[in-house]
């Protein structure tokens, strides 16, 4: 039950910097403590407070005529960190995305936000900015005070809160590249607004209405700060006891998009046409692929009436792997406490680039060479044969367990074969130079880049992968428990050796340097 708190939607997707995600933090480290975990974080609490600054785009940002107003995620979404001041500006209609050579010319763009339009075909984050390459080289681009891109909606409504969430830094200089303009992209509805009139019927050229208000970004600490939950489990060993076996998961997830879609629709279009949710590309689906998405959705709501949807739960992303990690603090810290000390770490901030674990790794807070091995927990939940092709009651991803320490890798095996019931591993993502390049996604490396064994244990992606339909009640709970059960044991099998693992293992020469799938 533990996972439908965590994922609730009043947890707000468990942005980082958002209250929801600090609430999932506060929650973590009550139930490290109830376990009767010694907290091992800063200032002798459990948390590690990650000194984040952000850039965001203002959410109080207008823009206005003076028969409109214009919101922010509502209707038009700031790109990049340039402010866009339009007080007393225009807009002016350039043209097509596709035909960069037919914009207006300069003196026809010079001092207005150039209003671009985007083809039905064209749909996706990654293609849009593709498009936009060669309308940067263009005279129209160049002379403009900014550019509105007609096509909010053409993205995956997983995009929006990613943008909104701004970046990461620990400081909040930033220089625009030379010759950058600010970037904008809007509802056709927004564009009639500017324009002044439907974007179908507008014509290159013309200009619309004089504009109010303008994109603003705020720069400064995050509202809810960033925090590692970090706690240890002694060891009963008087030597021993000083090294650690960490285990992990993190508790933060994407937060919300604030623009409701159907539940049961998304769940059916995400089934038939993106097998594994944001890591397919969007698409229109066919007409065969219609019908089915169609009878899906029919069955779902013959069983229960569907419902507007704008959070993203995280259910299995990556709840599962934190009530996972709850749980195996209370499973080990009641029984007899092994060897060396066990190193329970709720990690801030993976989905925004590890960067969490990335902190944690470089300021420990113990000794980072006292680490003998390091277990991560992500999407522990799923992995059944609907949710992937090779998936089952048996199923589970195994990245890295061999790549530093090929006794690490050799005992999680030996420990899989004695379980009551073992998983059969999937290597396969573990392969150098696999694209979907799980070994740089997970936290665990993290760990492994300073030469640590690591292994990051998953069940798999599925459609709902970074979709609103993550949610608790798709959870199978056997498994979720299976993988925790494993986990135990390896990491008991771990803290109980008379040596460290052995890495023998080629181990990265510069620990900040980019990750190698
Ligand atoms: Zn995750």
């Amino acid at each position: 039950m533990h996972l439908f708190a965590l994922a609730a939607d009043s947890m707000g997707g468990r942005q980082t910097g958002d209250i929801g995600d600090w609430k999932a933090q506060e929650w973590v480290a009550q139930q490290f403590a109830r376990a009767g975990l010694k907290a091992a974080g800063e200032g002798g609490t459990f948390f590690q407070v990650i000194p984040f600054r952000r850039i965001a785009p203002d959410m109080a940002s207008r823009i206005s005529t003076s028969t409109a107003d214009l919101a922010v995620r509502a209707d038009f979404l700031p790109l990049g960190q340039m402010p866009l001041p339009l007080d007393g500006a225009h807009a002016v209609f350039g043209g097509s995305i596709a035909y960069p050579d037919s914009l207006v010319d300069s003196a026809t763009a010079a001092g207005h936000l150039l209003v671009i339009a985007v083809p039905d075909s064209l749909r996706g984050l990654r293609r849009i900015f593709e498009g936009l390459g060669p309308v940067r080289q263009t005279p129209a681009y160049r002379a403009s005070i900014g550019v509105a891109v007609v096509a909010l909606d053409r993205f995956a409504p997983d995009i929006i809160p990613q943008v909104l969430a701004g970046v990461l830094r620990m400081d909040t200089t930033f220089s625009p590249p030379p010759g950058a303009r600010p970037l904008v992209v809007i509802t056709p509805a927004a564009a009639s607004v500017l324009l002044g009139r439907e974007l179908m019927t507008a014509r290159r050229g013309m200009l619309g209405p004089i504009l109010r208000g303008g994109i603003r970004y705020t720069a400064g600490p995050l509202p809810y700060p960033a925090r590692n939950i970090i706690a240890v489990l002694p060891g009963s060993d008087s030597v021993l006891s000083s090294e650690y076996v960490s285990i992990s998961a993190h508790h933060d997830h994407v937060g919300f998009s604030g623009r409701p879609v159907d539940h049961d629709s998304v769940y059916a279009y995400n089934r038939v046409v993106r097998p594994m949710g944001a890591d397919s590309p969007m698409r229109d689906a066919t007409p065969e692929e219609k019908a089915r998405v169609a009878a899906i959705r029919d069955s779902m709501v013959r069983v229960a009436p569907s419902r507007p949807d704008s959070v993203f739960n995280g259910a299995d992303d990556d709840g599962s792997g934190t009530v996972g990690l709850v749980e195996l603090a209370r499973v080990l810290a009641m029984g007899p406490h092994p060897r060396r000390s066990i190193l329970f770490v709720s990690h801030a901030a993976e989905e925004r680039g590890l960067l969490g674990s990335s902190w944690f790794t470089d300021h420990p807070t113990v000794a980072r060479d006292s680490i003998v091995g390091e277990v991560d927990m992500d999407m522990i939940g799923r992995g059944n044969a609907t949710d992937l092709p090779k998936g089952g009651p048996g199923y589970l991803e195994v990245v890295g367990s061999k790549r530093l320490s090929n006794e690490y890798g050799a005992l999680l095996e030996r420990v899989n074969a004695g379980e009551a019931v073992p998983f059969s591993f999937n290597y396969e993502f573990d392969v150098p130079g696999h694209p979907l390049q799980y070994y740089c996604r997970a936290d665990h490396y993290s760990y492994a880049r300073f030469g640590i064994p690591a292994v990051a244990l998953s069940r798999g992606e599925h459609a709902d992968y970074h979709q609103v339909t993550d949610e608790p009640q798709y959870i199978d709970y056997g498994a979720l428990a299976h993988v925790a059960t494993l986990v135990r044991d390896f990491t008991l099998a771990v803290a109980n050796l008379d040596h460290r693992p052995v890495v023998d293992g080629v181990r990265q020469a510069d620990p900040h340097g980019p990750c190698r799938q």
